[in-house]
Order: structure tokens, then C-alpha cells, then sequence
């Protein structure tokens, strides 16, 4: 199936591929200080199987890093809304996508908290790689 979903402001859109129901994803809310100050909702879904394109010409997007500089969030340049996480891992491009931007027709259960920043350096690509999807930017300018 196929999901489309987009930022507060629809500058930013998304597909999310996945085989099975995407609102069996279950949300998680990072809670380090980073994630908590976003102004717009963000909930992170993924499954190895979900890829996740990101279709918005890439000066619409803003990259930021977080304080271990292993992912790279994706934030929309006008509304800010978190669009995605990603991180290179063995050579591709892995994320895991804000389920907030599908919520206005798809209601997902209520997330739950995670502390990632207690894992190591390595203990965070090992985790990623067993929960992160593809991820896809998809450059059409
Ligand atoms: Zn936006
Ligand atoms: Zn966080």
C-alpha cells in the first residue's frame, strides 16, 4: 500500500510504502531534549520493510544533526515540521518518518517514549539498521 502524507504547511510531501496496515506501526517520541523542542508534533514510525520517499525539491528541506551527529533529521524549510530521520548505514540510506504527517487520515495508536541518546554510538547504527526502513529523497527540482 501506499500512504501520502505532507508537512502542516504541504510544502513538503511523502509516500510511505509499506505491505501491511501502516497504523500497526507503533509511534515513538524521542525524549532528549532535541525532539522535545520541536514546535510541530513528531513521532517517529518505521519497519524494515517501509520505504519512505521524500518528494520535495531539496531546497525545501533543512538538515540538522543531533548531538552524536550520526542522523540526519529533515525538517521542512517553511513550516519546520519534522519530516523524517535518516542515517547511512552500510552504504544506504535509512529512516524512519514523522507518522504525524499522515495523521489526517490515518490515526496511529499513542506513541511511546524512547531514550536513544542512552545507546552508544554503535549500539544506535545497530539498532537502526534492525528497525529503519529505506529512506528516499527524491530530487525533482
Ligand atoms: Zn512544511
Ligand atoms: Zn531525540
Amino acid at each position: 500500500m501506499i500512504y501520502t502524507g505532507s508537512c502542516s504547511c504541504k510544502k513538503v510531501s511523502v509516500q510511505a510504502i509499506l505491505e501491511k496496515e501502516i497504523t500497526l506501526l507503533k509511534p515513538r517520541l524521542c525524549d532528549c531534549q532535541y525532539c522535545q523542542s520541536l514546535e510541530q508534533p513528531s513521532a517517529l514510525i518505521s519497519d524494515k520493510e517501509l520505504i519512505t520517499i521524500i518528494d520535495t525539491p531539496k531546497n525545501n528541506l533543512v538538515m540538522k544533526t543531533n548531538g552524536s551527529g550520526q542522523a540526519t533529521f529533515y525538517h521542512c524549510k517553511k513550516c519546520d515540521q519534522l519530516i523524517a530521520v535518516g542515517a547511512l548505514i552500510d552504504g544506504e540510506l535509512r529512516g524512519a518518518v514523522n507518522s504525524c504527517l499522515f495523521t489526517n487520515t490515518l490515526q496511529f495508536k499513542p506513541p511511546e517514549f524512547i531514550q536513544p541518546y542512552r545507546l552508544t554510538a554503535e549500539e544506535k547504527i545497530q539498532r537502526w539498521s534492525l528497525i529503519w526502513g529505506k529512506l528516499e529523497i527524491k530530487n525533482n527540482t
